[in-house]
């Protein structure tokens, strides 16, 4: 079937729906497709907050917020980038405010506002407090707010529709071909739809299920970054993946930092708060990169806790009853209900879980998808969100830097979306675009024997984790680059048991996992290729940062043999890069 719209949203995560809200105010005929329920997207998980210099408690500045951004990624950030993240987050987060978004307030009546990791007043002076939130469920009620005002705008959704391909006129699209749509498969009965536009936006999210300990939901496989690959487009800064602190242990699921910004501590199997060890001054505020390594180091010198000393605790117990049931009550039932822990009494066993794609579909300013180290615009095709690198985060993302990502960032691919969509031409499309993509997928549904797609995922799950996770070496990453190498190759040989096609999530499955080696691939080769340590690229062999070599940003391209990589500078406009000390 074909259905043709003036644009196209791949995704209705926080970055999907503002962008189809400003197409849909600016009256362009926009499609959302969305393999999960929208209100179902990883958004939707989101705990802890989302920044803006407000100044409602604290003094505050956007140029502060910029600062941070910047130091905190390690001076990977591209800077025109952080300055319209740190200036635009203001008027977006008040805006979502008036959009009826139901954040904590403070006793005067505004927007209440609490600390995260390495966001501080006066260029890095001391912590201040820059995240907004509604308790710990801030994504749930952004997702919520967007997804409400997008059905009162009359955006049109395509539920439960999985974009396997992406469709470019003349030429690829890393070869100066136009987007002009996607092909995409209807989960609840098989059948492939070709869907028509003049702007497509991938807001597809990020790639953590890779890992074998992860925050991340199922659904997070990296399909739009994988696609774009597929066509010819690189990835950029994939080697910069964000471990968050404090996951549960054993299973990953994510404590927010919110813990640690209402003043929750790290302790040691000693019960001592090691962090003064490696952070005196900023502590358990100290970012995600720095204090991910802590743990290991105290777990790798033997002060981890319990009988594998393998895992640190997170500590809330000073903090009282009334403070954890108003503003951390979401995470301390998931501790209660995971680990049977009752945070009023106890610590909580936690350990580094993968969180955070840095890097992704490489994009401008304007959320143009581009293709080169000259920033070469693919016609017709956006980025935003996860799944897009502009780069805003460069080598470790600050907490509640992603959810401000999304809306300023959706919000501008909107708007640029709808400018472009006035200007351009319909592409035309081919009748048989959707023939390779289907024999791929009957290929997978039909094969009479093969490998469980399920097993090699967590063969790459695993293998991912122990050789890409927090600290590496030149022998792990060759590990992994053979490893995933291998995985790839048997990928061509698996084969699914369910073979209808009435919701096979079990086809789809596999399909993800070809998506998720894809973002393996560009991972590993780009960790191996960077010779320094930065943010949360941290190397044993090669522990300093080097500024003379890698102040450039990675691009990953795909080729037979594995990914070749090109290198673009970093834009420096404030800031030179000074050591990194918190
Ligand atoms: C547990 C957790 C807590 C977090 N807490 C915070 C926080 O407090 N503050 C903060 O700033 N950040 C936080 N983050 C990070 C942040 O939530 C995410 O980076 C962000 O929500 C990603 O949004 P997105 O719009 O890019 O994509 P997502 O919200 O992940 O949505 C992706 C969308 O793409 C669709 N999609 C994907 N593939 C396909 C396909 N093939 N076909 C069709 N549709 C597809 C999905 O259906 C979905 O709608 C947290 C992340 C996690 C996992």
């Amino acid at each position: 079937m074909r259905i043709d719209h003036e644009a196209l949203v791949i995704g209705a995560g926080g970055a999907g729906l503002w962008a189809a809200l400003e197409l849909a105010r600016a009256g362009v005929s926009t499609g959302v497709l969305t393999k999960l329920y929208p209100t179902r997207s990883h958004t939707g998980a989101a705990q802890g907050g989302v920044c803006a210099a407000l100044g409602n408690q604290e003094e505050d500045h956007w140029e502060w917020h910029m600062f941070d951004t910047v130091k905190g990624g390690d001076y990977l950030v591209d800077q025109d980038a952080a300055e319209v993240l740190a200036h635009e987050a203001i008027e977006t987060v008040i805006e979502l405010e008036h959009m009826g978004l139901p954040f904590n307030r403070t006793p005067d009546g505004k927007i209440d506002q609490r600390r995260f990791g390495g966001h501080t007043r006066n260029f890095g002076e001391g912590p201040v407090k820059r995240a907004c939130f509604a308790a710990d469920r801030t994504g749930h009620m952004i997702l919520q707010t967007l997804y409400q005002n997008c059905i009162k705008a009359g955006v049109q959704f395509y539920d439960e529709y999985h974009v396997v391909d992406l469709l470019f006129e003349g030429g690829e699209g890393g070869d100066g071909g136009r987007a002009a749509g996607v092909v995409a498969y209807r989960i609840a009965d098989g059948e492939l739809h070709t869907f028509g536009a003049k702007a497509v936006l991938l807001a597809t999210g990020g790639n953590g299920r890779m890992f074998s300990i992860t925050s991340n939901a199922y659904s997070l496989t990296g399909d739009g970054m994988s696609l774009a690959y597929r066509h010819g487009i690189p990835l950029e800064d994939m080697e910069f993946y964000q471990f968050h602190p404090t996951g549960i242990y054993g299973i990953g699921i994510l404590l927010s930092e919110a813990a640690r910004g209402e003043g929750g501590t790290l302790l040691n199997a000693d019960g001592e708060r090691f962090m003064s060890r490696y952070a005196p001054k900023a502590m358990e505020l100290a970012p995600r990169d720095m204090i991910s390594r802590a743990i290991y180091l105290e777990i790798r010198d033997g002060r981890g806790a319990g009988p594998k000393k393998d895992y640190v605790y997170l500590d809330v117990r000073h903090l009282g009853r009334a403070v954890i049931e108003e503003k951390l009550p979401d995470i301390t039932e998931f501790a209660r209900v995971y680990l049977g822990v009752e945070p009023l009494t106890e610590p909580v066993p936690v350990q580094p879980t993968a969180h955070y794609a840095m890097g992704g579909i490489p994009t401008d300013l304007r959320t143009r998808v581009v293709r080169d180290e000259a920033n070469t615009v693919v016609e017709g095709l956006f980025a935003a969100g996860e799944a897009a690198c502009v780069s805003v985060h460069g080598a470790n993302r600050l907490g509640t830097n992603s959810l401000v990502d999304l809306l300023v960032f959706g919000r501008r691919a909107g708007r640029e979306m709808a400018a472009y969509c006035r200007a351009a031409e319909a592409p035309s499309i081919a009748a048989d675009v959707e023939e390779p993509v289907r024999s791929e997928l009957d290929a997978l549904r039909t094969r009479p024997e093969g490998e469980s797609p399920s097993a090699l995922k967590a063969e790459l799950a695993t293998l991912m984790m122990d050789n890409v996770g927090v600290f590496r070496t030149a022998r792990m990453m060759a590990t992994a680059v053979a490893g995933v190498a291998a995985i790839k190759d048997r990928y061509t040989r698996v084969r699914v048991r369910d073979t209808g096609r009435i919701f096979n999530t079990d086809l789809l499955e596999a399909r993800e996992l070809g998506y998720l080696i894809d973002g393996a691939e560009a991972m590993a080769s780009s960790a191996i290729a960077r010779t320094e340590s930065r943010g949360a690229h941290s190397r044993d062999d090669y522990p300093e940062r080097d500024d003379v070599n890698f102040l450039a940003h990675t691009l990953a391209y795909r080729g037979e043999a594995g990914p070749s990589l090109r290198y673009k500078p970093v834009t420096i406009t404030r800031f030179e890069p000074k050591p990194r000390t918190y």
